[in-house]
Protein backbone atom coordinates (compact mmCIF):
# COMPACT_ATOMS: atom_id res chain seq x y z
CA UNK A 1 0.00 0.00 0.00
CA UNK A 2 1.35 3.00 -0.82
CA UNK A 3 1.65 6.08 1.69
CA UNK A 4 -0.87 7.71 -0.19
CA UNK A 5 -3.49 5.28 0.09
CA UNK A 6 -2.65 4.49 3.69
CA UNK A 7 -2.92 8.65 4.63
CA UNK A 8 -6.30 7.97 2.92
CA UNK A 9 -7.29 5.12 4.91
CA UNK A 10 -6.29 6.16 8.50
CA UNK A 11 -8.75 9.73 7.76
CA UNK A 12 -11.56 7.70 6.49
CA UNK A 13 -11.17 4.78 9.53
CA UNK A 14 -10.71 8.53 12.23
CA UNK A 15 -13.71 9.92 10.77
CA UNK A 16 -15.85 6.54 10.71
CA UNK A 17 -15.00 6.73 14.60
CA UNK A 18 -15.00 10.06 15.33
CA UNK A 19 -18.82 9.51 13.98
CA UNK A 20 -19.63 6.70 15.55
CA UNK A 21 -17.89 6.47 18.74
CA UNK A 22 -17.12 9.93 19.93
CA UNK A 23 -20.21 11.43 21.91
CA UNK A 24 -18.82 14.86 21.56
CA UNK A 25 -18.59 15.03 18.10
CA UNK A 26 -22.39 13.39 17.91
CA UNK A 27 -23.81 15.75 19.67
CA UNK A 28 -22.13 18.56 17.46
CA UNK A 29 -23.75 16.80 14.17
CA UNK A 30 -26.70 16.76 16.84
CA UNK A 31 -26.33 20.81 17.15
CA UNK A 32 -25.42 21.54 13.57
CA UNK A 33 -28.55 19.33 12.79
CA UNK A 34 -30.89 21.78 15.01
CA UNK A 35 -29.20 24.70 14.18
CA UNK A 36 -29.78 24.14 10.17
CA UNK A 37 -33.44 23.28 11.29
CA UNK A 38 -34.31 26.18 13.34
CA UNK A 39 -32.56 28.41 10.52
CA UNK A 40 -34.96 26.73 7.95
CA UNK A 41 -37.92 27.64 10.38
CA UNK A 42 -37.00 30.85 10.66
CA UNK A 43 -36.48 31.45 6.71
CA UNK A 44 -40.29 29.90 6.56
CA UNK A 45 -41.10 32.92 9.63
CA UNK A 46 -39.82 35.17 7.48
CA UNK A 47 -41.12 33.81 4.32
CA UNK A 48 -45.06 33.94 5.93
CA UNK A 49 -44.43 37.26 7.39
CA UNK A 50 -43.54 38.62 4.23
CA UNK A 51 -46.28 37.35 2.36
CA UNK A 52 -48.42 39.01 5.03
CA UNK A 53 -46.91 42.34 4.99
CA UNK A 54 -47.58 42.27 1.35
CA UNK A 55 -51.14 41.50 1.82
CA UNK A 56 -51.66 43.99 4.33
CA UNK A 57 -49.28 46.92 2.69
CA UNK A 58 -52.03 46.23 -0.34
CA UNK A 59 -54.87 46.46 1.94
CA UNK A 60 -53.65 49.63 3.63
CA UNK A 61 -53.41 50.75 -0.32
CA UNK A 62 -56.88 50.02 -0.62
CA UNK A 63 -58.58 51.54 2.40
CA UNK A 64 -56.26 54.63 1.51
CA UNK A 65 -58.02 54.76 -2.05
CA UNK A 66 -61.63 53.63 -0.29
CA UNK A 67 -61.10 56.66 1.94
CA UNK A 68 -60.27 59.38 -0.10
CA UNK A 69 -63.38 58.60 -2.49
CA UNK A 70 -65.00 58.82 1.01
CA UNK A 71 -63.29 62.26 1.00
CA UNK A 72 -64.43 63.71 -2.06
CA UNK A 73 -68.06 61.99 -1.56
CA UNK A 74 -68.29 63.87 1.74
CA UNK A 75 -66.95 67.10 -0.08
CA UNK A 76 -69.45 66.70 -2.66
CA UNK A 77 -72.64 66.10 -0.05
CA UNK A 78 -71.26 69.49 1.61
CA UNK A 79 -71.04 71.30 -1.13
CA UNK A 80 -74.75 70.19 -2.54
CA UNK A 81 -76.49 70.73 1.46
CA UNK A 82 -74.59 74.04 1.58
CA UNK A 83 -76.12 74.81 -1.83
CA UNK A 84 -79.30 73.59 -0.81
CA UNK A 85 -79.59 74.96 2.45
CA UNK A 86 -78.69 78.73 0.86
CA UNK A 87 -81.78 77.92 -1.74
CA UNK A 88 -84.07 76.73 1.32
CA UNK A 89 -83.18 80.04 2.82
CA UNK A 90 -83.36 82.30 -0.57
CA UNK A 91 -87.06 80.64 -1.81
CA UNK A 92 -88.14 81.36 2.12
CA UNK A 93 -87.78 84.97 2.31
CA UNK A 94 -88.76 85.49 -1.60
CA UNK A 95 -92.43 83.75 -0.17
CA UNK A 96 -92.23 85.38 3.77
CA UNK A 97 -92.41 81.88 5.42
CA UNK A 98 -90.09 80.15 7.95
CA UNK A 99 -86.77 78.73 6.86
CA UNK A 100 -87.17 75.85 9.22
CA UNK A 101 -90.36 74.35 8.82
CA UNK A 102 -92.34 76.12 6.26
CA UNK A 103 -95.24 76.31 9.09
CA UNK A 104 -95.24 72.46 8.84
CA UNK A 105 -94.02 72.18 12.48
CA UNK A 106 -95.92 73.21 15.40
CA UNK A 107 -92.82 73.03 17.86
CA UNK A 108 -90.81 74.58 15.20
CA UNK A 109 -88.50 76.96 17.29
CA UNK A 110 -88.57 79.72 15.23
CA UNK A 111 -92.33 80.06 14.37
CA UNK A 112 -94.62 77.57 16.42
CA UNK A 113 -95.56 75.93 12.79
CA UNK A 114 -97.25 79.81 11.59
CA UNK A 115 -93.99 80.11 9.38
CA UNK A 116 -96.28 79.54 5.87
CA UNK A 117 -95.81 81.97 2.97
CA UNK A 118 -97.05 85.61 4.02
CA UNK A 119 -96.18 84.31 7.92
CA UNK A 120 -93.01 87.50 7.38
CA UNK A 121 -92.15 90.25 5.35
CA UNK A 122 -91.28 89.08 1.69
CA UNK A 123 -87.68 89.89 0.19
CA UNK A 124 -89.06 91.79 -3.09
CA UNK A 125 -85.54 90.35 -4.65
CA UNK A 126 -86.02 87.20 -4.29
CA UNK A 127 -89.60 87.11 -5.04
CA UNK A 128 -88.76 88.91 -8.22
CA UNK A 129 -85.61 85.75 -8.97
CA UNK A 130 -87.51 82.75 -7.75
CA UNK A 131 -91.65 83.48 -7.87
CA UNK A 132 -92.70 86.57 -10.29
CA UNK A 133 -91.52 84.22 -13.26
CA UNK A 134 -93.49 81.85 -12.17
CA UNK A 135 -96.42 84.34 -11.70
CA UNK A 136 -96.18 85.63 -14.83
CA UNK A 137 -95.92 82.42 -16.68
CA UNK A 138 -99.20 80.89 -14.73
CA UNK A 139 -100.81 83.77 -16.02
CA UNK A 140 -99.99 83.67 -19.47
CA UNK A 141 -101.70 80.31 -19.41
CA UNK A 142 -104.22 81.51 -18.30
CA UNK A 143 -104.90 84.35 -20.59
CA UNK A 144 -104.34 81.54 -23.38
CA UNK A 145 -106.56 79.37 -21.95
CA UNK A 146 -109.59 81.98 -21.49
CA UNK A 147 -108.72 84.20 -23.38
CA UNK A 148 -108.70 86.97 -20.35
CA UNK A 149 -105.79 89.58 -20.11
CA UNK A 150 -103.42 88.50 -17.15
CA UNK A 151 -103.49 90.03 -14.09
CA UNK A 152 -100.82 93.06 -12.77
CA UNK A 153 -99.08 91.70 -10.09
CA UNK A 154 -98.41 94.19 -7.38
CA UNK A 155 -96.22 93.78 -4.23
ZN1 LIG B 1 -91.06 77.07 11.48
Amino acid sequence: MSKRNQLKALRGGLLTQFKIDDPNIKKLFEQLNIKTNKSDEQKEIIRRLRIQNKKQIEQVGLLKERLRTLKEEKIKMLNSYTHIKKLNSSLSEALGSCHECWGENSSCHVCKGKGISGWRKVNRRFFNVYVLSGIEKLNMDEERNNGILPRKINI
